[in-house]
């Protein structure tokens, strides 16, 4: 075989298909995040609308300055796997500050947020005998990973469909050990699930809940517990997950469970066992973002006052968006190359930096731009990102709403 002609062939492949990814060269400004230098084709400041950093948790000066005191305090890596000499005591604080943020016994923390449902989920279906994981349509890749991983039987319910769920589940044995695993808010539709629905199904069939709350810690709740918090429902999920790497600004990822649960994961999980702990400084810079936002619900409610003001707008001149309750706006583009076009002339033209969404991260048809507008989004910003795209979308000739639908 010609390896090197196999791989060219197979990125042509992609090219044609529109889906060949490119990455966009950025230089963060710290203190000005949203703004940003890029160092690719186009060079020059540009504005990001599509960062998870949603609340630019990572550039607030309680993170910098827990990471820099940690830093100075501790040295660069941890040093090891947290078996062996990497365990420090900003990884334990951290831990304890999740736990309760979560309202649970414990908390155990990974290198990403991919890993952790990678290793949780491969664990705990891979280790209970006889478990059977029912999994929603729309996961995470890194949760339907974590389930092939695990090699047990698994049901795909149909998203956020509870009467499919509980067909699924009745047709089980109610002694045999099962795990729905879903998620709170899902990042490309910004649809919510029927979590407490999903808890009673849970009770009524015996199985355990595994809940992907990624893009709802920090943004959701009093605390920033997420969408469990916001509606009570923390202590009915079996498993919690989370990233500290989206609205906390920093990076890692973490399950809070019981005591038992995280004892378990953190004694049979190869992705939690063998691999070097976080830094330090990461810990204490997540640990300070997590503290900050249990207490500080501005970033929240500006954050919120930021979509309503961007999705009126877009409204306004007739740009077709995903309505959902959450602050992810998906604004429909259909087409893969038309997605990817607006995406380059958004950012060669107007200085505006918007990942084209295409598949296989989403449904081919379904292509989009992703918007996430935060606190520090100006006014300005919302002024610019408004005007850029009415003049793509006339040049485009791409469909707008009916003005009778508005
Ligand atoms: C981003 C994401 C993850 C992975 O989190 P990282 O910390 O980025 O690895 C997990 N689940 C969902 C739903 C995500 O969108």
């Amino acid at each position: 075989m010609n390896y090197q002609d196999y791989f060219k062939t197979a990125l042509d492949d992609l090219r044609e298909q529109g889906n060949y990814r490119v990455f966009a060269e950025l230089e963060r400004h710290c203190g000005s995040f949203p703004r940003a230098t890029s160092r690719g084709e186009k060079n020059g400041d540009v504005t990001i609308w599509c960062s998870n950093d949603y609340l630019g948790m990572g550039q607030h000066p309680s993170v910098l300055n827990a990471m820099h005191e940690a830093l100075d305090r501790c040295g660069a890596g941890a040093g090891g796997t947290r078996n062996i000499s990497g365990t420090t005591h900003d990884h334990v604080l951290l831990e304890a500050e999740l736990a309760d943020l979560h309202g649970k016994e414990a908390a155990l923390l990974f290198t990403s947020g991919y890993v952790s449902n990678w290793a949780a989920l491969g664990t705990l279906a891979g280790r209970i005998p006889d478990c059977i994981v029912l999994s929603d349509a729309l996961n995470h890749a890194s949760m339907i990973e974590g389930i092939r991983q695990s090699k047990a039987d698994r049901l795909i319910w149909a998203h956020n469909d509870l009467a499919d769920l509980e067909a699924k589940l009745a047709a089980l044995p109610l002694e045999r050990p099962k795990l729905i695993a879903f998620e709170s808010v899902y990042s490309m539709d910004g649809d919510i699930a029927p979590i407490k629905d999903i808890c009673d199904l849970a009770d009524k069939y015996n199985a355990m809940t595994y809940l992907d709350e990624v893009h709802a810690v920090g943004l959701y709740g009093p605390r920033g517990g997420g969408i469990a918090e916001r509606e009570g429902l923390m202590d009915r999920l079996t498993v919690i997950e989370g990233t500290l790497g989206k609205a906390f600004g920093v990076m890692g990822g973490y399950i809070a469970a019981s005591a038992e649960l995280c004892d378990f994961v953190r004694s049979f999980a190869s992705g939690f066992i063998f691999t070097t702990a976080i830094p330090p400084a990461v810990a204490a810079g997540a640990a300070a973002s997590i503290r900050h936002l249990k207490t500080s619900d501005v970033e929240r409610q500006v954050q919120q006052e930021k979509v309503t003001d961007v999705r009126a707008r877009l409204d306004a001149i007739g740009i077709p968006h995903v309505e959902n309750p959450s602050h992810i706006i998906p604004v429909m583009v259909g087409d893969p190359h038309k997605c990817k076009f607006i995406s380059d002339t958004l950012l060669k033209e107007h200085g505006i930096y918007i990942q084209p969404i295409n598949y296989p991260t989403v449904p081919k048809g379904t292509e989009r731009l992703r918007i996430t507008p935060s606190p520090v989004h100006s006014a300005a910003d919302v002024d610019a990102l408004i005007g850029a795209l009415e003049d793509l979308w006339a040049q485009c000739q791409l469909a707008r709403m009916p003005l009778a639908a508005q």
